[in-house]
Protein backbone atom coordinates (compact mmCIF):
# COMPACT_ATOMS: atom_id res chain seq x y z
CA UNK A 1 0.00 0.00 0.00
CA UNK A 2 0.95 3.49 -0.70
CA UNK A 3 1.55 5.43 2.86
CA UNK A 4 -0.50 8.04 3.27
CA UNK A 5 1.00 11.24 5.09
CA UNK A 6 -2.01 13.31 6.86
CA UNK A 7 -3.41 14.63 9.82
CA UNK A 8 -6.94 13.77 10.77
CA UNK A 9 -8.86 16.08 13.06
CA UNK A 10 -12.25 14.26 14.16
CA UNK A 11 -14.61 17.04 15.37
CA UNK A 12 -16.79 15.02 17.86
CA UNK A 13 -14.13 12.92 18.90
CA UNK A 14 -15.69 11.25 22.25
CA UNK A 15 -19.36 10.57 20.28
CA UNK A 16 -21.04 7.46 19.33
CA UNK A 17 -20.07 6.99 15.51
CA UNK A 18 -16.26 7.93 16.79
CA UNK A 19 -15.75 5.41 19.16
CA UNK A 20 -17.45 2.51 17.27
CA UNK A 21 -16.94 3.09 13.56
CA UNK A 22 -14.45 5.95 13.47
CA UNK A 23 -11.07 4.78 15.60
CA UNK A 24 -11.09 0.98 14.14
CA UNK A 25 -11.00 2.21 10.66
CA UNK A 26 -7.69 4.38 11.12
CA UNK A 27 -6.60 1.27 12.83
CA UNK A 28 -7.22 -1.03 10.11
CA UNK A 29 -5.66 1.38 7.97
CA UNK A 30 -3.00 1.05 9.90
CA UNK A 31 -2.81 -2.68 10.11
CA UNK A 32 -3.05 -3.15 6.33
CA UNK A 33 0.29 -0.40 5.89
CA UNK A 34 -1.65 3.22 4.63
CA UNK A 35 -0.50 4.61 7.58
CA UNK A 36 2.68 3.87 9.20
CA UNK A 37 5.01 6.67 10.60
CA UNK A 38 3.54 9.94 8.77
CA UNK A 39 0.23 10.53 10.44
CA UNK A 40 -1.57 11.89 13.50
CA UNK A 41 -5.19 11.78 15.00
CA UNK A 42 -5.92 14.61 16.57
CA UNK A 43 -9.19 14.17 18.73
CA UNK A 44 -11.88 16.91 19.48
CA UNK A 45 -14.67 17.30 21.19
CA UNK A 46 -16.68 19.23 24.62
CA UNK A 47 -15.69 16.74 27.08
CA UNK A 48 -12.49 17.45 29.51
CA UNK A 49 -9.64 14.53 28.64
CA UNK A 50 -5.99 14.14 29.23
CA UNK A 51 -4.00 13.00 26.22
CA UNK A 52 -3.39 9.55 27.92
CA UNK A 53 -7.17 9.04 28.58
CA UNK A 54 -7.70 9.85 24.77
CA UNK A 55 -5.12 7.05 23.90
CA UNK A 56 -6.98 4.42 26.78
CA UNK A 57 -10.57 5.69 24.71
CA UNK A 58 -8.99 4.86 21.63
CA UNK A 59 -7.69 2.03 23.15
CA UNK A 60 -11.19 0.52 24.48
CA UNK A 61 -13.03 1.46 21.10
CA UNK A 62 -10.63 -0.85 19.27
CA UNK A 63 -11.06 -3.63 22.04
CA UNK A 64 -14.53 -3.10 22.27
CA UNK A 65 -16.05 -3.30 18.65
CA UNK A 66 -12.71 -5.45 17.03
CA UNK A 67 -11.18 -7.68 19.73
CA UNK A 68 -8.19 -5.80 19.14
CA UNK A 69 -5.17 -4.74 21.31
CA UNK A 70 -4.16 -1.63 19.48
CA UNK A 71 -0.29 -0.99 20.41
CA UNK A 72 1.40 1.63 21.99
CA UNK A 73 3.40 2.44 17.98
CA UNK A 74 -0.33 3.24 16.89
CA UNK A 75 -1.69 5.04 20.32
CA UNK A 76 1.21 7.90 20.37
CA UNK A 77 -0.09 9.05 17.08
CA UNK A 78 -3.24 10.33 18.69
CA UNK A 79 -3.34 13.21 20.31
CA UNK A 80 -6.54 15.54 21.95
CA UNK A 81 -7.71 18.81 22.54
CA UNK A 82 -11.39 20.20 24.54
CA UNK A 83 -12.81 22.83 22.22
CA UNK A 84 -16.42 24.05 22.03
CA UNK A 85 -16.64 24.33 18.77
CA UNK A 86 -18.82 27.10 18.75
CA UNK A 87 -16.30 29.18 20.58
CA UNK A 88 -13.93 31.10 17.92
CA UNK A 89 -11.44 31.62 21.11
CA UNK A 90 -11.44 27.53 21.53
CA UNK A 91 -9.91 27.23 17.75
CA UNK A 92 -6.25 28.70 19.07
CA UNK A 93 -5.23 25.93 21.55
CA UNK A 94 -6.53 23.64 18.32
CA UNK A 95 -4.26 25.59 15.83
CA UNK A 96 -1.14 24.71 18.41
CA UNK A 97 -1.82 20.98 18.55
CA UNK A 98 -2.04 20.92 14.58
CA UNK A 99 1.21 22.47 14.02
CA UNK A 100 3.00 20.50 17.37
CA UNK A 101 1.81 17.28 15.65
CA UNK A 102 2.35 18.13 11.93
CA UNK A 103 6.21 18.68 12.93
CA UNK A 104 6.10 16.52 15.38
CA UNK A 105 4.66 13.50 12.33
CA UNK A 106 6.44 15.37 9.98
CA UNK A 107 2.67 15.67 7.70
CA UNK A 108 3.63 17.75 5.42
CA UNK A 109 0.86 20.32 5.92
CA UNK A 110 -1.94 17.89 5.12
CA UNK A 111 -4.72 18.44 7.04
CA UNK A 112 -8.45 16.59 7.09
CA UNK A 113 -11.09 17.54 9.28
CA UNK A 114 -13.61 15.20 10.29
CA UNK A 115 -17.18 16.66 11.52
CA UNK A 116 -18.83 13.98 13.24
CA UNK A 117 -21.17 16.25 15.65
CA UNK A 118 -24.72 17.37 15.40
CA UNK A 119 -25.24 18.65 11.79
CA UNK A 120 -26.19 22.46 13.18
CA UNK A 121 -22.79 22.83 13.69
CA UNK A 122 -21.20 21.90 9.91
CA UNK A 123 -21.34 25.70 8.91
CA UNK A 124 -20.15 26.67 12.24
CA UNK A 125 -17.09 24.74 12.31
CA UNK A 126 -16.27 25.09 8.63
CA UNK A 127 -15.94 28.87 9.09
CA UNK A 128 -14.24 29.20 11.92
CA UNK A 129 -11.30 26.27 10.14
CA UNK A 130 -11.23 29.32 8.17
CA UNK A 131 -11.01 32.60 9.99
CA UNK A 132 -9.01 31.20 13.05
CA UNK A 133 -6.43 29.99 10.65
CA UNK A 134 -6.28 26.01 10.96
CA UNK A 135 -6.25 25.18 7.30
CA UNK A 136 -3.09 24.76 6.07
CA UNK A 137 -1.07 27.04 3.95
CA UNK A 138 1.46 25.12 2.45
CA UNK A 139 0.03 21.35 2.40
CA UNK A 140 -0.99 19.29 -0.50
CA UNK A 141 -4.25 19.48 0.83
CA UNK A 142 -7.16 20.30 2.92
CA UNK A 143 -9.92 18.69 3.08
CA UNK A 144 -13.22 17.99 5.06
CA UNK A 145 -15.64 15.35 5.87
CA UNK A 146 -19.00 15.51 6.27
CA UNK A 147 -21.71 13.89 8.22
CA UNK A 148 -25.30 13.55 7.35
CA UNK A 149 -27.90 14.73 6.85
CA UNK A 150 -27.05 17.54 4.52
CA UNK A 151 -29.98 19.50 5.46
CA UNK A 152 -33.55 19.00 5.68
CA UNK A 153 -34.75 20.35 2.49
CA UNK A 154 -33.30 22.27 -0.62
CA UNK A 155 -33.10 25.21 0.94
CA UNK A 156 -31.41 24.35 4.31
CA UNK A 157 -28.87 22.32 2.06
CA UNK A 158 -27.89 25.41 -0.12
CA UNK A 159 -26.97 27.06 3.04
CA UNK A 160 -24.92 24.77 4.03
CA UNK A 161 -23.43 24.38 1.16
CA UNK A 162 -22.54 28.15 1.10
CA UNK A 163 -21.49 28.22 4.30
CA UNK A 164 -18.99 25.38 3.80
CA UNK A 165 -17.84 26.72 0.26
CA UNK A 166 -16.43 29.58 2.23
CA UNK A 167 -13.85 27.95 3.53
CA UNK A 168 -13.62 24.66 1.22
CA UNK A 169 -13.94 24.54 -2.76
CA UNK A 170 -15.70 21.68 -3.97
CA UNK A 171 -13.32 19.53 -4.83
CA UNK A 172 -12.06 19.39 -0.63
CA UNK A 173 -15.88 18.62 0.38
CA UNK A 174 -16.04 14.81 1.02
CA UNK A 175 -19.78 14.43 1.97
CA UNK A 176 -20.26 11.03 3.39
CA UNK A 177 -23.24 8.67 2.03
CA UNK A 178 -22.03 5.47 3.58
CA UNK A 179 -24.08 3.48 0.98
CA UNK A 180 -21.25 4.78 -1.95
CA UNK A 181 -18.70 3.35 0.65
CA UNK A 182 -20.43 -0.38 0.10
CA UNK A 183 -18.49 -3.25 -2.10
CA UNK A 184 -21.63 -4.04 -4.37
CA UNK A 185 -22.54 -0.44 -4.67
CA UNK A 186 -19.41 -0.01 -6.14
CA UNK A 187 -19.70 -3.27 -7.88
CA UNK A 188 -22.38 -1.17 -10.19
CA UNK A 189 -19.25 0.48 -12.82
CA UNK A 190 -17.43 -3.08 -12.61
CA UNK A 191 -20.97 -4.93 -14.03
CA UNK A 192 -21.63 -1.52 -16.13
CA UNK A 193 -18.03 -0.82 -17.45
CA UNK A 194 -16.22 -3.69 -17.56
CA UNK A 195 -18.60 -5.90 -19.67
CA UNK A 196 -19.47 -5.21 -23.16
CA UNK A 197 -22.59 -6.81 -22.83
CA UNK A 198 -23.68 -4.71 -20.43
CA UNK A 199 -22.05 -1.55 -21.50
CA UNK A 200 -23.11 -2.01 -24.82
CA UNK A 201 -27.02 -2.42 -23.81
CA UNK A 202 -27.57 -0.14 -20.68
CA UNK A 203 -29.91 2.15 -22.35
CA UNK A 204 -33.26 2.64 -23.56
CA UNK A 205 -32.77 -0.14 -26.74
CA UNK A 206 -32.19 -3.11 -24.34
CA UNK A 207 -33.65 -2.11 -21.12
CA UNK A 208 -37.17 -2.18 -20.09
CA UNK A 209 -36.94 -0.83 -16.61
CA UNK A 210 -34.92 -0.18 -13.53
CA UNK A 211 -35.72 -1.39 -9.70
CA UNK A 212 -34.05 0.20 -6.62
CA UNK A 213 -35.44 -1.10 -3.29
CA UNK A 214 -34.09 -0.58 0.06
CA UNK A 215 -36.51 -2.60 2.34
CA UNK A 216 -36.15 -3.10 6.49
CA UNK A 217 -37.95 -4.83 8.91
CA UNK A 218 -37.26 -2.42 11.93
CA UNK A 219 -40.31 0.35 12.62
CA UNK A 220 -39.02 3.55 13.77
CA UNK A 221 -38.18 2.45 17.02
CA UNK A 222 -37.09 4.91 19.34
CA UNK A 223 -35.70 7.11 16.07
CA UNK A 224 -39.62 9.02 16.09
CA UNK A 225 -38.29 12.44 17.41
CA UNK A 226 -36.26 12.49 13.90
CA UNK A 227 -38.10 9.85 12.06
CA UNK A 228 -41.14 11.24 11.88
CA UNK A 229 -40.02 15.19 10.66
CA UNK A 230 -38.08 13.32 8.07
CA UNK A 231 -39.97 10.02 7.17
CA UNK A 232 -38.85 7.53 4.65
CA UNK A 233 -38.51 10.36 1.60
CA UNK A 234 -35.95 12.15 3.02
CA UNK A 235 -34.57 9.14 5.26
CA UNK A 236 -33.74 6.40 2.41
CA UNK A 237 -34.80 8.10 -0.43
CA UNK A 238 -33.06 11.62 -1.13
CA UNK A 239 -29.82 10.38 -0.07
CA UNK A 240 -29.14 6.76 -0.37
CA UNK A 241 -31.16 5.69 -2.64
CA UNK A 242 -30.60 8.65 -4.63
CA UNK A 243 -26.91 8.16 -5.02
CA UNK A 244 -27.65 4.47 -6.33
CA UNK A 245 -29.46 5.79 -9.07
CA UNK A 246 -26.78 7.68 -9.93
CA UNK A 247 -24.28 4.82 -10.75
CA UNK A 248 -26.82 3.30 -12.62
CA UNK A 249 -28.29 6.53 -14.88
CA UNK A 250 -24.84 8.01 -15.16
CA UNK A 251 -23.03 7.68 -18.86
CA UNK A 252 -19.90 6.13 -19.45
CA UNK A 253 -17.50 8.48 -17.80
CA UNK A 254 -14.43 9.77 -20.37
CA UNK A 255 -11.97 8.70 -17.86
CA UNK A 256 -11.82 6.54 -14.42
CA UNK A 257 -10.78 9.26 -12.63
CA UNK A 258 -12.51 11.40 -9.82
CA UNK A 259 -13.46 14.34 -11.90
CA UNK A 260 -15.02 12.57 -15.02
CA UNK A 261 -16.93 10.03 -13.17
CA UNK A 262 -18.67 13.35 -11.27
CA UNK A 263 -19.48 14.95 -14.56
CA UNK A 264 -20.83 12.00 -15.60
CA UNK A 265 -23.16 11.38 -12.63
CA UNK A 266 -23.91 15.38 -12.36
CA UNK A 267 -25.40 14.99 -15.95
CA UNK A 268 -27.32 12.06 -15.18
CA UNK A 269 -28.61 13.87 -12.17
CA UNK A 270 -29.50 16.93 -14.56
CA UNK A 271 -31.41 15.51 -16.90
CA UNK A 272 -33.66 13.85 -13.57
CA UNK A 273 -37.39 15.10 -14.09
CA UNK A 274 -38.66 17.05 -11.32
CA UNK A 275 -42.42 16.12 -10.54
CA UNK A 276 -45.41 18.95 -10.84
CA UNK A 277 -47.83 18.27 -7.90
CA UNK A 278 -50.22 16.13 -10.56
CA UNK A 279 -47.59 14.01 -11.71
CA UNK A 280 -46.33 13.53 -7.67
CA UNK A 281 -49.80 12.56 -7.52
CA UNK A 282 -49.39 9.81 -10.77
CA UNK A 283 -46.16 8.50 -9.79
CA UNK A 284 -44.97 8.51 -5.95
CA UNK A 285 -47.04 6.42 -3.67
CA UNK A 286 -46.74 6.53 0.06
CA UNK A 287 -47.33 4.74 3.15
CA UNK A 288 -47.74 4.54 6.41
CA UNK A 289 -47.20 0.59 8.55
CA UNK A 290 -49.73 -0.07 10.63
CA UNK A 291 -49.78 -3.58 13.13
CA UNK A 292 -48.59 -6.37 11.53
CA UNK A 293 -51.05 -9.36 10.44
CA UNK A 294 -51.61 -11.40 13.84
CA UNK A 295 -51.56 -8.43 16.43
CA UNK A 296 -47.82 -8.48 17.91
CA UNK A 297 -46.58 -5.36 16.19
CA UNK A 298 -48.38 -2.19 16.75
CA UNK A 299 -48.66 0.29 13.81
CA UNK A 300 -46.42 3.74 13.16
CA UNK A 301 -49.28 5.89 15.42
CA UNK A 302 -49.04 3.92 18.31
CA UNK A 303 -45.47 4.06 18.17
CA UNK A 304 -43.54 5.86 20.89
CA UNK A 305 -43.53 9.73 20.47
CA UNK A 306 -45.28 9.58 17.35
CA UNK A 307 -48.16 12.50 17.21
CA UNK A 308 -51.51 10.93 16.89
CA UNK A 309 -52.41 12.48 13.51
CA UNK A 310 -49.07 11.94 12.10
CA UNK A 311 -49.10 12.42 7.93
CA UNK A 312 -45.26 10.49 7.87
CA UNK A 313 -44.42 8.20 5.37
CA UNK A 314 -42.93 5.41 6.49
CA UNK A 315 -42.90 3.92 2.82
CA UNK A 316 -42.12 5.46 -0.04
CA UNK A 317 -42.82 3.93 -4.03
CA UNK A 318 -42.21 6.16 -7.09
CA UNK A 319 -41.15 6.39 -10.69
CA UNK A 320 -38.35 8.31 -11.85
CA UNK A 321 -37.83 9.43 -15.30
CA UNK A 322 -34.40 10.70 -16.99
CA UNK A 323 -35.32 12.84 -20.20
CA UNK A 324 -32.31 11.91 -21.56
CA UNK A 325 -31.14 10.40 -24.70
CA UNK A 326 -30.11 6.70 -22.98
CA UNK A 327 -33.31 6.65 -20.91
CA UNK A 328 -36.20 8.29 -23.12
CA UNK A 329 -38.84 5.86 -21.50
CA UNK A 330 -37.38 3.97 -19.37
CA UNK A 331 -38.85 4.09 -15.53
CA UNK A 332 -36.20 3.92 -12.86
CA UNK A 333 -39.08 2.15 -10.31
CA UNK A 334 -37.72 2.99 -6.34
CA UNK A 335 -39.36 2.01 -2.79
CA UNK A 336 -38.02 1.78 0.82
CA UNK A 337 -39.42 1.34 3.47
CA UNK A 338 -40.09 0.43 7.06
CA UNK A 339 -41.77 -2.99 8.58
CA UNK A 340 -41.30 -4.21 5.36
CA UNK A 341 -41.38 -7.95 5.07
CA UNK A 342 -37.58 -7.96 4.39
CA UNK A 343 -34.12 -6.33 5.05
CA UNK A 344 -32.41 -6.08 1.89
CA UNK A 345 -30.66 -3.50 -0.63
CA UNK A 346 -31.09 -5.01 -4.00
CA UNK A 347 -31.04 -3.09 -7.90
CA UNK A 348 -33.14 -5.27 -10.71
CA UNK A 349 -31.97 -4.31 -14.21
CA UNK A 350 -35.11 -5.95 -16.53
CA UNK A 351 -33.80 -6.33 -19.97
CA UNK A 352 -36.67 -6.08 -22.81
CA UNK A 353 -38.66 -8.97 -24.11
CA UNK A 354 -37.90 -9.87 -27.89
CA UNK A 355 -39.04 -11.94 -30.55
CA UNK A 356 -39.29 -15.63 -29.72
CA UNK A 357 -38.31 -17.34 -32.60
CA UNK A 358 -39.20 -20.66 -30.98
CA UNK A 359 -42.89 -20.04 -30.57
CA UNK A 360 -43.91 -16.12 -32.30
CA UNK A 361 -47.19 -16.38 -30.16
CA UNK A 362 -45.32 -17.10 -26.86
CA UNK A 363 -43.38 -13.76 -25.75
CA UNK A 364 -40.08 -14.49 -24.29
CA UNK A 365 -39.32 -13.76 -20.95
CA UNK A 366 -37.61 -10.58 -19.37
CA UNK A 367 -33.58 -11.73 -18.35
CA UNK A 368 -33.46 -9.65 -15.27
CA UNK A 369 -29.57 -8.86 -13.45
CA UNK A 370 -30.01 -8.34 -10.15
CA UNK A 371 -27.10 -6.59 -7.69
CA UNK A 372 -27.59 -7.78 -4.03
CA UNK A 373 -26.13 -4.88 -1.84
CA UNK A 374 -27.21 -5.76 1.48
CA UNK A 375 -27.73 -8.45 3.77
CA UNK A 376 -24.80 -9.55 1.35
CA UNK A 377 -23.14 -9.29 -1.74
CA UNK A 378 -24.68 -11.39 -4.80
CA UNK A 379 -25.07 -10.83 -8.32
CA UNK A 380 -27.82 -13.16 -10.00
CA UNK A 381 -28.65 -13.21 -14.29
CA UNK A 382 -31.85 -14.26 -15.08
CA UNK A 383 -31.64 -15.50 -18.98
CA UNK A 384 -33.55 -18.37 -21.10
CA UNK A 385 -31.82 -21.54 -21.53
CA UNK A 386 -33.63 -24.93 -23.13
CA UNK A 387 -36.29 -26.24 -21.25
CA UNK A 388 -36.05 -29.95 -21.18
CA UNK A 389 -39.34 -31.18 -22.79
CA UNK A 390 -39.96 -33.00 -26.08
CA UNK A 391 -40.76 -29.75 -27.66
CA UNK A 392 -38.31 -27.16 -28.53
CA UNK A 393 -39.08 -24.45 -25.48
CA UNK A 394 -37.21 -21.75 -23.22
CA UNK A 395 -37.33 -21.44 -19.39
CA UNK A 396 -36.07 -18.87 -17.26
CA UNK A 397 -32.59 -20.09 -15.48
CA UNK A 398 -30.60 -18.02 -13.15
CA UNK A 399 -26.58 -18.00 -13.26
CA UNK A 400 -25.36 -17.08 -9.33
CA UNK A 401 -22.77 -15.70 -7.93
CA UNK A 402 -22.17 -14.59 -4.28
CA UNK A 403 -19.45 -13.40 -2.29
CA UNK A 404 -17.39 -16.00 -0.51
CA UNK A 405 -15.79 -15.75 3.16
CA UNK A 406 -12.60 -14.52 2.05
CA UNK A 407 -14.28 -11.88 -0.11
CA UNK A 408 -15.88 -10.66 3.14
CA UNK A 409 -13.26 -10.53 5.16
CA UNK A 410 -11.13 -9.02 2.82
CA UNK A 411 -13.75 -6.12 2.11
CA UNK A 412 -13.49 -3.18 4.18
CA UNK A 413 -16.31 -1.01 6.17
CA UNK A 414 -17.86 1.78 4.37
CA UNK A 415 -16.41 4.21 6.84
CA UNK A 416 -13.03 2.55 6.31
CA UNK A 417 -12.86 2.80 2.68
CA UNK A 418 -14.45 6.39 3.10
CA UNK A 419 -11.29 7.69 4.90
CA UNK A 420 -9.13 5.79 2.94
CA UNK A 421 -10.65 7.51 -0.28
CA UNK A 422 -10.75 11.33 1.46
CA UNK A 423 -6.77 10.84 3.00
CA UNK A 424 -6.17 9.69 -1.06
CA UNK A 425 -8.01 12.05 -2.68
CA UNK A 426 -10.78 10.32 -4.39
CA UNK A 427 -14.04 11.63 -4.20
CA UNK A 428 -15.76 9.66 -6.33
CA UNK A 429 -17.78 7.32 -3.69
CA UNK A 430 -19.06 10.39 -2.52
CA UNK A 431 -22.01 12.76 -2.99
CA UNK A 432 -21.31 15.83 -5.26
CA UNK A 433 -22.97 19.28 -4.54
CA UNK A 434 -24.57 19.06 -7.65
CA UNK A 435 -26.69 15.78 -7.32
CA UNK A 436 -27.38 16.17 -3.55
CA UNK A 437 -29.37 20.17 -5.26
CA UNK A 438 -31.10 17.77 -7.65
CA UNK A 439 -32.19 15.11 -5.02
CA UNK A 440 -33.30 17.69 -2.66
CA UNK A 441 -35.58 19.40 -5.31
CA UNK A 442 -36.69 16.28 -6.62
CA UNK A 443 -37.87 15.28 -3.06
CA UNK A 444 -38.91 19.12 -1.77
CA UNK A 445 -41.56 18.88 -5.03
CA UNK A 446 -43.14 15.18 -3.61
CA UNK A 447 -43.47 16.35 -0.22
CA UNK A 448 -44.78 19.30 -0.95
CA UNK A 449 -47.34 17.70 -3.20
CA UNK A 450 -48.04 15.28 -0.36
CA UNK A 451 -48.37 18.07 2.26
CA UNK A 452 -51.30 19.87 0.74
CA UNK A 453 -53.67 16.55 0.53
CA UNK A 454 -54.40 14.47 3.51
CA UNK A 455 -54.12 10.65 3.36
CA UNK A 456 -55.77 8.22 5.30
CA UNK A 457 -53.13 5.67 7.08
CA UNK A 458 -52.12 2.88 7.88
CA UNK A 459 -52.09 1.76 4.64
CA UNK A 460 -50.10 -1.44 4.58
CA UNK A 461 -49.92 -3.80 6.73
CA UNK A 462 -46.23 -4.92 8.87
CA UNK A 463 -44.18 -7.51 7.29
CA UNK A 464 -45.83 -7.06 4.18
CA UNK A 465 -43.89 -5.22 1.05
CA UNK A 466 -45.87 -1.80 1.35
CA UNK A 467 -49.52 -0.79 0.11
CA UNK A 468 -51.44 -1.88 -3.05
CA UNK A 469 -50.66 1.33 -4.34
CA UNK A 470 -47.23 0.62 -4.95
CA UNK A 471 -47.76 -2.92 -6.91
CA UNK A 472 -50.72 -0.86 -8.70
CA UNK A 473 -48.38 1.46 -9.73
CA UNK A 474 -46.38 -0.88 -12.16
CA UNK A 475 -49.19 -3.05 -13.07
CA UNK A 476 -50.65 0.18 -14.89
CA UNK A 477 -47.56 -0.27 -17.02
CA UNK A 478 -47.67 -3.86 -17.24
CA UNK A 479 -44.66 -4.24 -15.12
CA UNK A 480 -44.36 -6.19 -11.61
CA UNK A 481 -42.00 -5.56 -8.86
CA UNK A 482 -39.33 -8.16 -9.39
CA UNK A 483 -38.70 -8.75 -5.92
CA UNK A 484 -41.52 -9.74 -3.71
CA UNK A 485 -40.46 -10.28 0.11
P1 LIG B 1 -22.81 11.80 19.63
O1 LIG B 1 -23.91 12.60 20.23
O2 LIG B 1 -22.54 10.45 20.17
O3 LIG B 1 -21.45 12.63 19.76
C1 LIG B 1 -21.39 13.99 19.55
C2 LIG B 1 -19.99 14.52 19.76
O4 LIG B 1 -20.01 15.91 19.53
C3 LIG B 1 -19.43 14.32 21.17
O5 LIG B 1 -18.05 14.02 21.06
C4 LIG B 1 -19.62 15.69 21.81
O6 LIG B 1 -18.68 15.98 22.82
C5 LIG B 1 -19.41 16.59 20.63
N1 LIG B 1 -20.02 17.90 20.79
C6 LIG B 1 -21.33 18.20 20.96
N2 LIG B 1 -21.49 19.53 21.12
C7 LIG B 1 -20.26 20.09 21.04
C8 LIG B 1 -19.77 21.41 21.13
N3 LIG B 1 -20.57 22.46 21.32
N4 LIG B 1 -18.44 21.60 21.00
C9 LIG B 1 -17.61 20.54 20.80
N5 LIG B 1 -18.01 19.27 20.70
C10 LIG B 1 -19.32 19.05 20.84
O7 LIG B 1 -23.08 11.78 18.06
P2 LIG B 1 -22.70 10.62 17.01
O8 LIG B 1 -23.73 9.57 17.09
O9 LIG B 1 -21.29 10.24 17.18
O10 LIG B 1 -22.94 11.36 15.61
C11 LIG B 1 -22.03 12.31 15.07
C12 LIG B 1 -22.43 12.63 13.64
O11 LIG B 1 -22.40 11.46 12.87
C13 LIG B 1 -23.84 13.19 13.49
O12 LIG B 1 -23.83 14.13 12.44
C14 LIG B 1 -24.65 12.00 13.08
O13 LIG B 1 -25.76 12.38 12.30
C15 LIG B 1 -23.64 11.24 12.25
N6 LIG B 1 -23.86 9.81 12.16
C16 LIG B 1 -23.82 9.01 13.27
C17 LIG B 1 -23.97 7.64 13.16
C18 LIG B 1 -23.89 6.74 14.35
O14 LIG B 1 -23.98 5.54 14.15
N7 LIG B 1 -23.74 7.24 15.56
C19 LIG B 1 -24.19 7.08 11.90
C20 LIG B 1 -24.22 7.90 10.79
C21 LIG B 1 -24.04 9.25 10.93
Amino acid sequence: PKEITTLVTFFGATGDLAKRKLYPSVYNLYKKGFLVEHFGILGTSRAELSTKQFQVMVHDSIKEFMNEEAPQDFLKHFDYQRADITTPEDYAPLKALIEEMDEKFALKGNRIFYMSVAPRFFGTVAKLLKSEGLLSENGEFNRLMIEKPFGSDYETAEKLNNELSHAFSEDQVYRIDHYLGKEMVQNIAALRFGNPMFTKSWNRDSIDNIQVTLSETLGVEDRAGYYDTAGALRDMIQNHTMQIVGWLAMDEPATWTDRDIRIAKNAAFNSLKIYTPDEVAENFVRGQYGPNAIGTQVGYLDEKDVPADSQNNTFVAGKLQFDSYRWQGVPFYIRTGKRLAAKTTRIDIVFKKDYNLFDSNQPLSNDVLTIIIDPEGRIEYKIAAKATTAEFKTRPITLKWKASDEDKAQTPEPYERMIHDTMDGNGSNFADWNGVAVAWKFVDAVQSAWDSVHQDFPNYVSGTMGPAASDELLEREDREWIYKG
